[in-house]
């Protein structure tokens, strides 16, 4: 594998336990998972969910958690943690962050010690998986419309409406649903096993093939307001949960560039062009360069944010602008990388164009590339662009 620590951040500033966590979970992607990707990638969107013990085992759902099972571990070696799953698939790194970020997050920030018990330790080992439910037919980059009603009756909540995109939808046996009420939006557990929830995959993806993606309906599904989350009101609720996925995506995007990277380094030294390795031509030394130049300023940006978060001085703005920068240049790099494997590179034996498939999702979901300029634009200028 070739080097993409150019600046030496391993002998000055990733602890042994933040290294270990990167290269042990780089060692379990590449035997265990990446041997199973290809067979999901072709079928139309599916995930290897017998993998799903080990993962928990491994301590890779709401690794940044403490208590309840869960890893506890810093957030840079998180970050490293979702580098390394997302270098073998961003379906793979989704997997994860819905669960953790998504899903266990706010029970975790927002729950009673009653929803904590119940959910988050079987959610850490993988026995539970969960599902978060905010983007609506309608609704996407501006949720502000959302329509999915909750409805107060007494000491229980009748839910009604659509998601959809919601990864892990079907898989799921619990939905973080995001709904309007009288007094603002709410988010509501519900276990997926109620009647009136049902879910219906979305086919024909070209991008997150190896990651399930769903439609959720709810027809007045009921639930206790035990099941409600009680410590968040309003958007705050559903937009500090993605803080988190965002986060977690800024170094994810940089594992799949690094592997484009590797990909197209190697093949651009084995490969012979007009007497000469393709390695040696200038127009290709300046698309490695561009590759390595900004995986290095990638990592530094992400490894900032990430003592940051351990110092609880992160904002999200900041995550704004790592998200939209990272996902930008993994994609270029992938491009790239794809352009210098020539035919080679549109055949699924080689990794860039998948790659570069899954980073146009990872562009869109988690506030798109312009809504992240929008958000720093206004963060800049005071002013909020029309
Ligand atoms: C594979 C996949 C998995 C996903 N998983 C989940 C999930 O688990 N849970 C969940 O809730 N959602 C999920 N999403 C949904 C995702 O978050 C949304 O697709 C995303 O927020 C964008 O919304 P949209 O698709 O409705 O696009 P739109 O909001 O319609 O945007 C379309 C285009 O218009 C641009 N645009 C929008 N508004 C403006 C503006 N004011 N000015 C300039 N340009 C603008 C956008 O940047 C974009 O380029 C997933 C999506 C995908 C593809």
């Amino acid at each position: 594998m070739s080097d993409t620590d150019f600046l030496r951040l391993d002998d000055s500033q990733f602890s042994e336990e933040e290294a270990h966590v990167r290269d042990s979970t780089r060692e379990w992607v590449s035997k265990e998972f990446m041997p199973r990707l290809q067979e999901h990638v072709r079928q139309d969107g599916s995930f290897p969910m017998d993998l799903v013990p080990q993962l928990g085992e491994l301590g890779m759902f709401g690794a940044n958690l403490d208590g309840y099972g869960c890893a506890g571990m810093n957030n840079v070696a998180y970050g490293l943690l979702m580098q390394e799953l997302e270098r073998g698939d961003s379906g793979l790194r989704s997997f994860a962050s819905v669960q953790g970020s998504l899903c266990m997050y706010p029970i975790y920030s927002y729950g009673s010690d009653e929803q904590k018990n119940r959910w988050l330790p079987r959610m850490a080992t993988g026995e539970l998986i969960g599902c978060f439910g905010l983007t609506e037919p309608d609704f996407g980059s501006f949720v502000t419309g959302m329509r999915t009603r909750a409805e107060r009756r007494g000491d229980r909540w009748i839910l009604n409406g659509t998601k959809r995109w919601i990864t892990n939808g079907s898989l799921a046996q619990l939905a973080i649903i995001w709904a309007t009420t009288d007094e603002g939006v709410r988010g509501f557990v519900v276990e997926t096993d109620r009647p009136g929830f049902e879910t219906r995959d979305i086919k024909g993806k070209f991008s997150l093939r190896a990651s399930v993606t769903s439609e959720l309906f709810l027809q007045d599904v009921e639930v206790p307001d035990e099941n409600r989350l009680s410590g968040v009101e309003g958007f705050r609720g559903p937009l500090s949960c993605l803080t988190q996925a965002r986060y977690g995506i800024s170094w994810g995007a940089l594992g799949a560039a690094m592997a484009c990277y590797d990909e197209a380094l190697g093949y651009a030294q084995d490969r012979i062009v007009q007497g000469g390795a393709l390695a040696s031509k200038q127009l290709v030394q300046e698309k490695l360069v561009f590759m390595l130049t900004e995986i290095t300023k990638g990592q530094l940006l992400c490894l900032q944010l990430g003592r940051l978060k351990d110092r609880g001085e992160l904002q999200p703005v900041m995550v704004s602008m790592a998200k939209r920068n990272n996902v930008d240049v993994a994609l270029r790099i992938a491009r790239d990388a794809r352009d210098i494997l020539g035919a080679n590179g549109i055949v699924d034996d080689y990794q860039a164009m998948r790659h570069m498939v899954n980073l146009e999702t990872v562009r869109t979901y988690e506030g798109t590339h312009d809504i992240h300029t929008l958000i720093l634009g206004e963060h800049i200028t005071g002013m909020r662009a029309l």
